[in-house]
């Protein structure tokens, strides 16, 4: 689904990311960890081409983004994006919220738009909050609808940014029992998160950033068992 070979990524004269290479197989959940200022964003953010790469080959889903001619309407079809701010419309119910993205992006007639809508937003536990505004929600269930948004359009891959840190631990478990079923419902997705004990319980797969290159790419297991120096550090301060 995902692969990226010696990605590169500067902003100005600083090199941000310096040769990056990793892939990610259908099925997979990648857990991106790492310091603040390590790339992981950025890396992330490429996946979606919300960056441009300098160098190296980054295919995603079919996609060649390191081409320029990569059509990105249909790459956004694949790839769903959730950040740590939510991103709705205000004056749009939870519902609205997530047909407009299906209106636009899948061209999708009204009925049918609002069918999916009501079906992702029960997925995520939000049967009774469908027809409320963002600021009747609380900033759990915002993060949940916007998950809902990036479900309704079936992406084949669902990247998450820091989805929980603005969160309290509460709302934090609930958004990640969120994300847990959609991982267990088999869903590729590649996660940037502080949450090591979340890590560990959903990710196949964990990366440790370090500086702007993959220092670690391995099993959950790494988390208990730190392969590099670096790791060990960082799970010391984590
Ligand atoms: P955090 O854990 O704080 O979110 P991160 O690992 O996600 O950190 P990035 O956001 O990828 O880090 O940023 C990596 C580096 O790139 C940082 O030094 C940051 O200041 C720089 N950077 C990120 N975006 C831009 C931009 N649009 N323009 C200039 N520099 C940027
Ligand atoms: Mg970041």
């Amino acid at each position: 689904v995902v692969e990226m070979k010696n990605v590169q990524k500067n902003f100005g004269a600083l090199q941000v990311l310096k040769g990056i290479d990793l892939t990610v197989d259908a099925g997979e959940v990648v857990a991106i960890i790492g310091q603040s200022g390590s790339g992981k964003s950025t890396a992330l953010r490429c996946l979606d081409r919300l960056e441009t790469i300098e160098g190296g080959e980054l295919r995603v889903c079919g996609h060649a983004l390191h081409d320029r001619k990569v059509d990105l309407a249909r790459l956004r079809q694949d790839v769903g994006i959730v950040f740590q701010s939510y991103n709705l419309f205000p004056h749009m119910t939870a519902a609205e919220n997530v047909m407009l993205a299906l209106r636009l992006v899948k061209k999708k007639p009204f009925a049918e738009a609002r069918t999916v809508a009501e079906a992702v937003l029960t997925r995520v536990g939000l049967a009774d909050r469908m027809d409320m505004y963002p600021e009747q929600l609380s900033g759990g269930q915002q993060q949940r609808v916007a998950i809902a948004r990036g479900l309704a359009l079936a992406p084949k891959l669902m990247l998450f940014d820091e989805v929980t840190s603005a969160l309290d631990p509460q709302l934090t478990t609930e958004v990640l029992k969120v994300i847990e079923q959609v991982a267990r419902d088999g869903m590729t997705m590649v996660l940037v998160t502080h949450e090591m004990d979340f890590a560990r319980k959903v990710a196949n797969r964990v990366v440790y950033m370090h500086k702007g290159r993959v220092n670690v790419d391995g099993p959950a297991s790494v988390l208990d068992a730190p392969p590099t120096a670096e790791l060990a550090d960082f799970l010391k301060s984590a």
